[in-house]
């Protein structure tokens, strides 16, 4: 069996010697490459004369003598259309006609012209005074084309679409704002499409669909002669609009050159069970074409050399655990299948990766293993998914937010924080000068930043954000941005990098300012009237729509194609991702303002055409393949991309691949364990930065050590991903400091105070020689004086908090600053007063931090930071007991079932595994008297003056020391911090409901 289109050309190969003055006609200019691949194969590999290659859109363009006008072009034309109409100068105002409100109404406009256009309706006849269709009012919409109509109209508030047609009911005289907006636009549908036309035609330009009107015109007029070819052979094409039906029927009935049978030929494809079969959607439009354009008898039997009756041998189906994992599980079978086949075979472009879903197409070229060779891309890419359109959106952001302070300019430190997160920015000014600047803001809380302070941290940060200050023209916007964005351009190209990812972030940004300069220059052109700041929200928006478009070239090595882009072509291997209901096929949301009725009587296609349609490209994709792989989001309730498997996957598992599927779920098929895709293998970087946490002065790495801590490990425990991503790559989870003192600040700010109030500045952060004895009456005295809690307080919110320094520390509070510091005052009352009630103890020390090196019996050493708020000696009805004291603000987790709880997953336990962990490393520290039998309590700060006294609590017992389970703890401590370096991987949380607050939920991807 053979590919489709390399029958066609063996069928003309074996016929003609000479092809020089033939013209193929393609559904688009992928499989015309294809065609001509194979043609040369049937060639032997000999020199030949080229026959012409167009895909349809280039024929009609050629026919027509006119050219497609873009998507920006027509959109500027019809908004001075549309001015025209109204009767409004060049620089009339009137409300509601800006550009940016027509723009989304005018797209939508657009593309019914287009539609028109291509299905040969009369526009005049269709957009007529709607009065004669008052059934548009209620019955005849689609609930996609009513939201459409409610979105457009201003309201979009509507829960039930019907609503918006209560409102256009309204009897004539109460004419709704909504159903006068709505008439006011369907009268001048009419006059817009010939005033639209008119303008194009002036410019030599045309709609898509105007392209195929002119063509059809000209070739009625002229006929034959107007088309340089001796033949023209039409290959591959399913569902005709009306516009091609005319024009396939028009070169079918041209009388042949001598010596042929016919000046056109047709080839369809419709081979394999469903499409040769009769009574299904998939082959309705092919079957009719067959009848209307026949394949010439000549070339029958070479024809059939490239039927199927069958469907693969082999159709697997994946389920996947999650929509981002398809990619990766498209790369593990793609390596697999590069292993079984022959560098030829590979190589030949007969391995395809499908993606219905255009959002996964860079994870799949970033998930392609190593050795896959060549990639060729064939695929339209929406701007909007490329890192070039959130940029310019978070640039306008920060211009649009831009305020007047006495400091001048300056920026709100959101909008300042989002815009140094992109990539961008960094490769701009560099990540060392964006930790200053987020530094900064951290560090003396700022709201806003003035382009001052910014250029005392980067002059290089104030030149590229003072520019926006200087922006007064519409311009003037567009040529900063374009500025910015080559700036962006040579940072990339300097990189060392010749990543494909660096690579097409280049070309991204390069097809950006393209579309930028041709906004420019249409609104030179036009003379288009608006504010600076709306060109920049049309370039966020507008550009925004344009789309990529990949067009590989050689035909070597994997391809990678979008769905429509497989037209006509077969390949050996297909992976198939996002095999899901809503993307395969894609749902089709009508962007129209044409009615179903209206659509049907006018001969346009129905607003669930494209769907239908579907149906013939996927089983004819499939068809000839040896190997079909469908990879589907296996998560059900997920949102749009996840949940119900595509219909094709159930027709094929039901109804014509019975018992010929192979189906996996890779949850389950990978390990006997299920790893989730959120694991992170330990590779061998990975080992190596590992290293830093171990003290091993002969390998000298100590200068870059990394400490393991009680909370370090917590994380560990609680999922292991996430100790990762914080204790090893060093990213910072704490939330966004802000001007606010927020829970940690207020934590941190009374124990700061409560060391204050016990010892004096040499005897603090340290593990005391000789205990500082403190009496009743010494609390006492330090309740009664009021004024020094307050100064105390006072100096250690503007330390701690506002950062500042020696004579601004007396700066009395204000606000919320000062109600926080209240607050706080109280809690420090409370917890002296429950100490009063203790007193006399004695204090071994407050916020003691050491490091320490702990051996394991491994033969490990490890780096500790070894942190406890308070240590201190009281009595205990067991007599005087060394005590370790945490000071808590937030909920209290102090109850395990057993130490498996306490050293494993489950937020419950996770204080007792803090407490237990202070417990054990003073232990070790040694040199400590009664640290065996340590006793262990929360202050929690929120109860402290209810008197209650918390201490852990493992199964029903209250843990008065630490001596019973010190052995088990020990042990359970030491395997799991062996098994930070042993174990394979970093496992995520079992449990995903432990995710939800994560704030490294969208870097793991769960
Ligand atoms: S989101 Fe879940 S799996 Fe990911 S790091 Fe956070 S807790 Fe771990």
């Amino acid at each position: 069996m053979i590919p489709f289109l390399k029958s066609v050309a063996r069928a003309y190969a074996s016929r003609y010697s000479d092809l020089s003055d033939f013209c193929f006609l393609f559904p688009n200019k992928r499989s015309g490459t294809f065609f001509m691949k194979y043609l040369k194969e049937e060639r032997g590999g000999r020199a030949f004369l080229s026959p012409r290659v167009l895909s349809v859109s280039d024929f009609v363009s050629e026919v027509s003598g006119k050219v497609a006008a873009s998507r920006l072009d027509l959109l500027f034309l019809l908004y001075h259309t549309y001015r025209d109409y109204l009767g409004l100068g060049e620089s009339d105002d009137a409300e509601g006609v800006d550009f940016d409100s027509f723009r989304m109404w005018g797209e939508t406009v657009l593309a019914d012209f287009n539609e028109v256009d291509l299905y040969l309706a009369d526009a005049d006849e269709i957009f007529k005074n709607v009065k004669d269709y008052r059934e548009i009012a209620s019955n005849f919409l689609t609930e996609e084309q009513k939201e459409v109509m409610a979105e457009y109209f201003g309201r979009t508030e509507y829960s039930d679409p019907n609503e918006f047609w209560k409102d256009f009911d309204a009897p004539d005289d109460e004419l709704s704002d909504l159903r006068r907006k709505f008439l006011h636009l369907w009268r001048i549908m009419a006059p817009l499409y010939h005033g639209l036309h008119e303008r194009l035609d002036s410019l030599g330009l045309s709609t898509t669909g105007g392209l195929y009107r002119s063509a059809l015109r000209v070739v009625r007029e002229k006929g034959r002669d107007i088309l340089p070819y001796r033949k023209v052979t039409v290959v591959g094409f399913n569902a005709l609009s009306t516009a091609e039906r005319a024009i396939f029927s028009e070169l079918r009935d041209m009388e042949p050159y001598p010596g042929e049978d016919t000046f056109a030929d047709f080839f369809w494809d419709a081979t394999g069970p469903v499409l040769s079969g009769t009574g299904n959607s998939a082959s309705k439009f092919v079957r009719s074409n067959i009848r209307s354009f026949p394949c010439p008898e000549w070339a029958l039997h070479i024809l059939r050399q490239s039927d199927t009756p069958d469907m693969p041998s082999e159709i697997k189906v994946v389920a996947s655990p999650s929509n981002s994992a398809q990619v990766k599980i498209a790369g593990t079978l793609l390596s697999e299948l590069r292993g079984q086949l022959t560098q030829e075979e590979f190589n030949d472009a007969r391995v395809a990766v499908v993606l219905p879903d255009e959002n996964l197409l860079l994870p799949m070229l970033y998930s392609l293993p190593a050795g896959m060779g060549d990639v060729n891309l064939t695929m339209g890419y929406p701007l909007r998914l490329t890192s070039v359109v959130p940029f310019v959106s978070l640039l306008r952001r920060l211009h649009f937010n831009m305020r007047e302070t006495p400091a001048g300019k300056a920026f709100y430190h959101k909008d300042l924080r989002l815009f140094l997160a992109h990539p961008y920015p960094h490769a701009l000014l560099g990540s060392d000068v964006i930790e200053k600047i987020n530094g900064y803001l951290d560090r003396y809380h700022k709201a806003v930043i003035s382009l001052n302070e910014l250029a005392a941290i980067s002059e290089k940060a104030e030149s590229l954000l003072s520019s926006l200050d200087r922006i007064a023209t519409p311009l003037d916007a567009i040529d900063r941005l374009d500025e910015i964005l080559s700036d962006v351009k040579n940072s990339l190209t300097c990189e060392e990098s010749g990543l494909v990812k660096t690579r097409l972030e280049i070309s991204h940004i390069e097809i950006y300012r393209d579309a930028l300069r041709r906004m420019r220059e249409l609104l030179r052109e036009y003379n288009t009237d608006m504010k600076a700041a709306t060109a920049l929200r049309l370039a966020d928006r507008l550009l925004a729509g344009e789309k990529v478009g990949f067009e590989g070239e050689p035909l070597v090595g994997l391809q990678v194609m979008g769905m429509l882009e497989t037209r006509s072509i077969d390949f050996d291997h297909i992976f198939i991702l996002s095999a899901n209901e809503r993307i395969l096929p894609m749902r089709a949301r009508t962007r129209s303002f044409i009615p179903d009725t209206l659509r049907r009587a006018f001969g346009m296609p129905p607003s669930n055409y494209a769907e239908s349609i579907f149906a013939y490209y996927f089983y004819r994709m499939i068809s000839r393949a040896r190997g079909v792989t469908m990879i589907y989001d296996a998560r059900s309730g997920g949102g749009m991309r996840s949940g119900d498997v595509s219909r094709y996957l159930l027709q094929l598992r039901y109804l014509f691949a019975k018992d010929r599927l192979v189906e996996e779920d890779w949850k389950f098929v990978l390990t006997g364990k299920t790893p989730h895709e959120a694991s992170v293998d330990k590779t061998p970087e990975i080992l190596e930065r590992l290293k830093a946490f171990v003290h091993d002065p002969a390998a000298g790495n100590q200068d870059r050590s990394l400490n393991f801590s009680a909370s370090s490990l917590n994380s560990y425990r609680e999922c292991q991903v996430k100790f990762f991503y914080q204790s090893v790559m060093g990213i910072n989870t704490d939330p966004e400091p802000s001007e606010f003192i927020d829970s940690i600040s207020a934590g941190n700010i009374l124990h700061d105070v409560m060391l204050q109030l016990y010892l004096p500045p040499e005897k603090r952060g340290k593990l005391l020689p000789r205990p500082v004895v403190v009496t009743k009456d010494a609390v006492s005295r330090i309740l009664e004086d009021h004024e020094s809690l307050k100064r105390i307080m006072t100096r250690t919110v503007n330390r701690v908090h506002f950062n500042l320094e020696d004579d601004q520390l007396d700066r009395p509070l204000e606000g919320g600053a000062e109600i926080v510091g209240r607050q706080l005052a109280r809690q420090a009352v409370n917890i002296l007063r429950h100490d009063l009630e203790l007193a006399p103890f004695n204090i071994l020390g407050c916020e003691i931090s050491e490091r320490l090196h702990i051996a394991l019996p491994s033969g490990r050493k490890v780096n500790f930071r070894f942190a406890i708020d308070r240590l201190d000696e009281i009595d205990t009805q067991g007599g005087r007991q060394l005590r370790i004291v945490d000071y808590k603000t937030g909920r209290i987790k102090l109850k395990a079932a057993d130490m498996e709880e306490v050293l494993k997953g489950n937020y419950a336990g996770e204080q007792i595994f803090q407490l237990f962990t202070y417990a054990w490393l003073l232990g070790k520290r040694g040199g400590v008297e009664g640290a065996s039998d340590v006793r262990l309590e929360i202050y929690d700060v929120n109860k402290i003056h209810t008197g209650e006294v918390r201490l852990p609590v493992i199964g029903d017992n209250e843990v008065k020391d630490f001596a019973a389970y010190a052995d088990d703890f020990s042990a359970g401590m030491e395997s799991l911090l062996d098994g930070i370096f042993d174990n394979p991987r970093f496992e995520a949380a079992d449990d995903e409901s432990d995710c939800g607050m994560c704030r490294l939920r969208t870097l793991c991807r769960r």
